[in-house]
């Protein structure tokens, strides 16, 4: 029953009409009994700072953001916090006493998936990400934090690279290289993470790496959750490398976010059961 009382969550983004979060959050607040409700709004981009203003009034206790608002929405909120500043991307927003502040899930909510999904010591790691977009950003600023032993950017566009390991390597040892050596730098990688599109639907025949530079020492992340089974993972898997899927960080994200609005730990199984049993 959704009453006056009921604690108000969202999404907002655009297009949003094909998330599953609503599904997963509200199935998720029924099991831990929580008188919490979640929706999802379609915003324009001229509508965003009035949809922001709206949430506010209306007592929204916070709300999650996705593409293309993850930088944007920082300028309409009173605080965005230490690790969301650094990666330039908030994607929770809680509303504390009317007072908004932002944080960004996917760095942490990555961590967690990986140490459930493969139990990997990250100060062990020597790390490969493909891509250098606001995924990349989250993940590589977490690893570096947590003492990665050094973090290689592989991306289409240099410049972004070299950006993303200026950032990164105030915290440990970061470069950005070029595709053509990602061989080489390949054989040395402990951790290799595709933080790209490239496999993604409708592109499923695609690997962001040719399946030859793989090896059987590597434990290989695929950020992507549609398909679960990736060309890269599907190759990584053939090579005998350990694998890790993107739906985790999917549902990790999440569930670091419930913790920001309830203060309560969210029951991981529950959301993943929910996602795993959706055409996503
Ligand atoms: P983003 O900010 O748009 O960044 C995309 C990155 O991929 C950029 O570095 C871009 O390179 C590169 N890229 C795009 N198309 C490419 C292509 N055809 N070939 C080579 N590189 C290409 O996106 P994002 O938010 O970081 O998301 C990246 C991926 O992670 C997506 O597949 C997304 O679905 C997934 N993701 C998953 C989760 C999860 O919970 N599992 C969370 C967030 C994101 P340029 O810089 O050259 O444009």
């Amino acid at each position: 029953m959704i009453t006056a009382h009921t604690n108000k969550l969202a999404l907002i983004g655009y297009p949003i009409q094909h998330s599953k979060s609503p599904i997963m959050m509200n199935t998720t607040f029924a099991y831990m009994g929580a008188d919490f409700v979640y929706t999802s709004f379609n915003v324009s981009r001229e509508q965003l700072q009035a949809a922001v203003n709206g949430l506010k009034a209306l007592g929204f206790r916070g709300w999650n953001v996705t593409f293309p608002y993850k930088i944007e929405i920082q300028k309409y909120l009173d605080r965005v916090d230490e690790t969301a500043k650094a990666i330039g991307a908030v994607n929770t927003v809680v509303n504390e006493d009317g007072k908004l502040v932002g944080y960004n899930t996917d760095g942490i909510g990555y961590l967690r998936s990986l140490h459930e999904e493969t139990g990997v010591c990250i100060p062990s790691q020597k790390v490969m990400i493909l891509g250098a977009g606001g995924a990349a950003r989250a993940i590589g600023f977490v690893l570096a934090k947590q003492g990665a032993q050094h973090i290689t950017i592989v991306n289409r566009s240099a410049v972004k690279a070299q950006e993303l390991a200026k950032l990164l390597s105030q915290y440990t040892k970061a470069r950005a290289i070029p595709l053509q050596e990602c061989e080489a730098v390949m054989k040395e990688t402990t951790l290799l993470i595709n933080a790209t599109p490239v496999g993604m639907s409708p592109y499923v025949s695609d690997s962001p790496v040719p399946s030859m530079v793989l090896h059987s020492k590597l434990v290989v992340s695929d950020l992507i959750y549609n398909p679960k089974h990736t060309v890269l993972l599907e190759c990584a898997r053939d090579q005998g490398a350990n694998i890790h899927y993107g739906l985790g960080m999917l549902v990790h994200q999440a569930a670091v976010a419930i913790e920001l609005w309830m203060g309560r730990k969210a029951p991981i199984d529950v959301m993943r059961n929910v996602l795993e049993g959706c055409k996503l």
